[in-house]
């Protein structure tokens, strides 16, 4: 094997709340993979920040009548303790407001400038006059347009989906101090962005087939190309929180620009120490454009444009390296729906740890986890009972139902060899989960947990068929007992060295049991023989379901005890509407704000009645339904059920969608709808069945039974697209 040296990140979260849930899939999911490289052998730095920058920081420490320092301080003791306490070992988590990330940003913009890819122009842009400041399209509200809505952001209607601009509104105010936004000029500074169009295409498409970007990712970014590149606006006008652009008195840095070069600071700052090995001559080492290590990014899906464009290009252009990998996940939904708060399951990592053990979450979060974008659902009951049944039944039981005969008649000691049936048992056992690091590499954590899962299942029938428990009754079968709890507590050790990543603290307890240091994935090829075990004592618990109650009561309690404006002011911008002069593709990708992604407000959806007076409905009411087109994925019978087909589609920037649908006596041949495309409600309030959740209804024409026709659409209908 060819060790690899590995810069690993992950987005980085924003200094404006706390850490929650939907944070934590994502560290998690980097953390596993950190784990699960340097146990086979690769050399892995892992780091991290708090993204501190923004007129939403600025402006909430003003409200909090504190200085900024002091807010992204505070935070910062949260964020950095929270993520430790859930086993997520970075070497080093820093923030973007840092003597290092400034000289590193100073440094990228200045070579960017110096090869000609800057550029300065004057932009007309909305400015609130009380407050004396520009004001980014978030921080303007108003009536939409198009739907009337009363309150929308500036960037796009919540109610029917709509982008616009904050120029389109009707009535617009400033959410700073109410007052009626007006256009002024002002100097920006861009980059760009169309001198690097021919790089990016390259680098997408090598990436692609490297297996490094995900296919689904790159399809996506493909449309951005259409209208040309056009330059991306990186500077924002004081009052604001930030670096100062050099040689630009008043400008300072967009916090998307110096947010990523965080990483490289993170990193610095780790080579600067010493520690992990390193030294400061590392940092060039890594990011220079020769570059021979990798460095893999770890982002939710709402953040991909700055990720693989912007930041590539940047990069490029500055004359330093590119991202080796980007690796993308979807969003974190609670018991089938959005995380809301009012009913508790927008739960802060704080409030879980206060009630669970996090390798619990790990755990279930992981044996979801695959490589794809898919949203993961953390269901309440679904994660009591696979922690239960796995880690405590299938697991940990092994080792408490032999450790301790080994300690009562073979003074803790494991039998110095196993006859050949015996070793050939494990042989086969540990060659089976070999696969798993591969599967670990690429991410399908879920593939791997069902291999472990299932040669567990082997070493329980094992146990179950030879009864020890009966043979430590006969004092004739003591050699054979000696054998057979030897066998048994070897498979316990090789199901942890694999699960090792996924449960690291579980996993030392039982490695302090075995008497051994955490050892690398390779050693699960030997068994350990007549090696003395330490006393056993209870590596996890059972979950207690009123933990999770508690849980989730606490969780509305935080609600309750939050200010009366809940929900933070966000970041700035978001998404790829941050992106300013260039115009993402509309929709959903505009509600994201914070790049540590899933934020309060896109987890948060507002409740609304309908409202059932005569007959007819209001074009608020048609305009809350989310119709949009699908393109099938696949198509099939669903076991079990006579009525349902199970569609899985491209809904475009919605991600996938798995919808169930009481069509089947219609369409006998499922297979055959593959690429078509349908008409889907995408709003529809996800629904939990017995084969699965249902996200959307798909719309079909006719009296049901075998008279249903479904909707196509003409051929310039792309998947996504909202249908009006
Ligand atoms: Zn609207």
């Amino acid at each position: 094997m060819t060790t690899r040296e590995i810069l690993v990140t992950s987005a980085l979260p924003y200094a404006n709340g706390p850490i929650h849930l939907g944070h934590m899939l994502e560290h998690i999911q980097s953390d596993i993979w950190v784990r699960a490289m340097r146990m086979a052998g690769h050399s892995v730095h892992y780091v991290c920040a708090d993204d501190a920058h923004g007129s939403a920081i600025m402006l909430r420490a003003e409200k909090e009548g504190i200085t900024p320092q002091a807010l992204i301080d505070g935070v910062w003791k949260e964020h950095s303790s929270a993520l430790r306490d859930f086993g997520v070992a970075y070497d080093h988590y820093s923030s973007t407001h840092t003597d290092a990330n400034r000289e590193l940003t100073a440094r990228i913009w200045l070579a960017l400038r110096a090869a000609g890819h800057t550029e300065s122009k004057p932009v007309k842009q909305l400015y609130d006059p009380v407050k004396e400041m520009f004001l980014p399209d978030r921080y303007i509200k108003g009536e939409c347009p198009k739907c009337h809505s009363k309150d929308q952001y500036g960037d796009g209607c919540e109610v029917c989906g709509t982008a616009y601009t904050p120029a389109d509104l009707i009535n617009p105010y400033s959410v700073v101090s109410g007052a009626t936004p007006v256009l002024r000029e002002s100097e920006h500074y861009f980059v760009k962005l169309a001198d690097f169009e021919a790089m990016l295409k390259g680098w997408l498409a090598q990436r692609r087939d490297a297996g490094a970007l995900q296919a689904e990712v790159v399809n996506k970014l493909q449309e951005w190309f259409a209208d040309g590149l056009r330059s991306w606006d990186v500077s924002r006008d004081a009052p604001y929180f930030g670096f100062e652009i050099p040689d630009a008195p008043g400008k300072y840095f967009y916090v998307w620009v110096d947010a990523p070069i965080g990483y490289f600071a993170a990193f610095k700052e780790l080579c600067d120490s010493g520690r992990s090995g390193l030294k400061p001559a590392d940092l060039e080492r890594f990011i220079r454009a020769d570059s021979k290590t990798d460095m893999v990014h770890f982002i939710g899906k709402d953040i991909v444009y700055f990720h693989t464009l912007f930041w590539p290009a940047m990069l490029h252009g500055a004359g330093l390296r590119t991202p080796t990998a980007v690796n993308v996940h979807g969003f974190l939904t609670v018991n089938g729906a959005k995380m809301s708060k009012s009913r508790g399951t927008f739960i802060q990592a704080r409030t879980y740890l206060n009630h669970l053990d996090p390798d619990w979450l790990r755990y279930y979060l992981a044996s979801l986890l695959g490589p794809t974008l898919a949203d993961v659902d953390l269901d309440m009951k679904a994660f009591e009972e696979r922690v239960n049944s796995h880690l405590v039944g299938k697991w940990v039981n092994i080792a408490s139902r032999c450790a301790g005969f080994v300690h009562k008649f073979f003074g803790g000691k494991l039998s110095a060899q196993l006859p050949a049936e015996a070793s050939a048992s494990y042989a086969d056992a540990a060659k089976r989960l070999s696969a798993c690091a591969a599967l670990y590499e690429a991410r399908d954590y879920a593939a791997a947990l069902r291999l472990i899962m299932d040669v567990a299942d082997t070493a329980n029938a094992y146990v179950a068929d030879k009864a020890p428990w009966k043979m430590a009754k006969d004092d004739g079968q003591r050699e054979h007992l000696h054998v057979v709890c030897t066998l048994a507590l070897n498979y316990f050790r090789l199901l942890t060295i694999w699960l090792a990543p996924v449960v690291p603290s579980i996993a030392a307890r039982a490695f302090a049991f075995l008497g051994e240091a955490p050892p690398r994935f390779e050693a699960a090829n030997t068994p350990r023989l007549g090696a003395t075990l330490n006393e056993f004592s209870a590596l996890t618990t059972r979950i207690d379901p009123l933990k999770i109650e508690a849980m989730i009561e606490a969780s509305k309690e935080n609600l309750q005890a939050a200010t009366p404006s809940p929900q933070p002011l966000p970041r700035e911008g978001g998404g790829a509407k941050a992106a300013a002069s260039t115009s993402p593709p509309a929709g959903r990708a505009n509600r994201s704000e914070a790049m540590g992604s899933t934020s309060p407000l896109v987890g948060e959806v507002a409740a609304r009645s309908v409202a059932g007076e005569g007959s007819f409905i209001s074009i608020d009411d048609f305009a809350r339904m989310d119709l949009r087109i699908g393109t099938v994925l696949e198509c099939g019978f669903v076991e079990g059920s006579d009525k349902l087909l199970r569609f899985v589609l491209d809904a475009g920037e919605l991600g996938r969608r798995q919808i169930f649908s009481g069509i089947r006596a219609a369409y006998a041949e499922p297979e055959k709808l593959i690429g078509r495309k349908v008409v889907f409600i995408a709003n529809l309030a996800p629904r939990k069945m017995r084969f699965g959740v249902s996200e959307g209804m798909i719309l079909s024409a006719g009296s049901g039974g075998d008279d249903l026709h479904l909707l196509d659409a003409d051929a310039g209908a792309k998947a996504g697209m909202p249908v009006k």
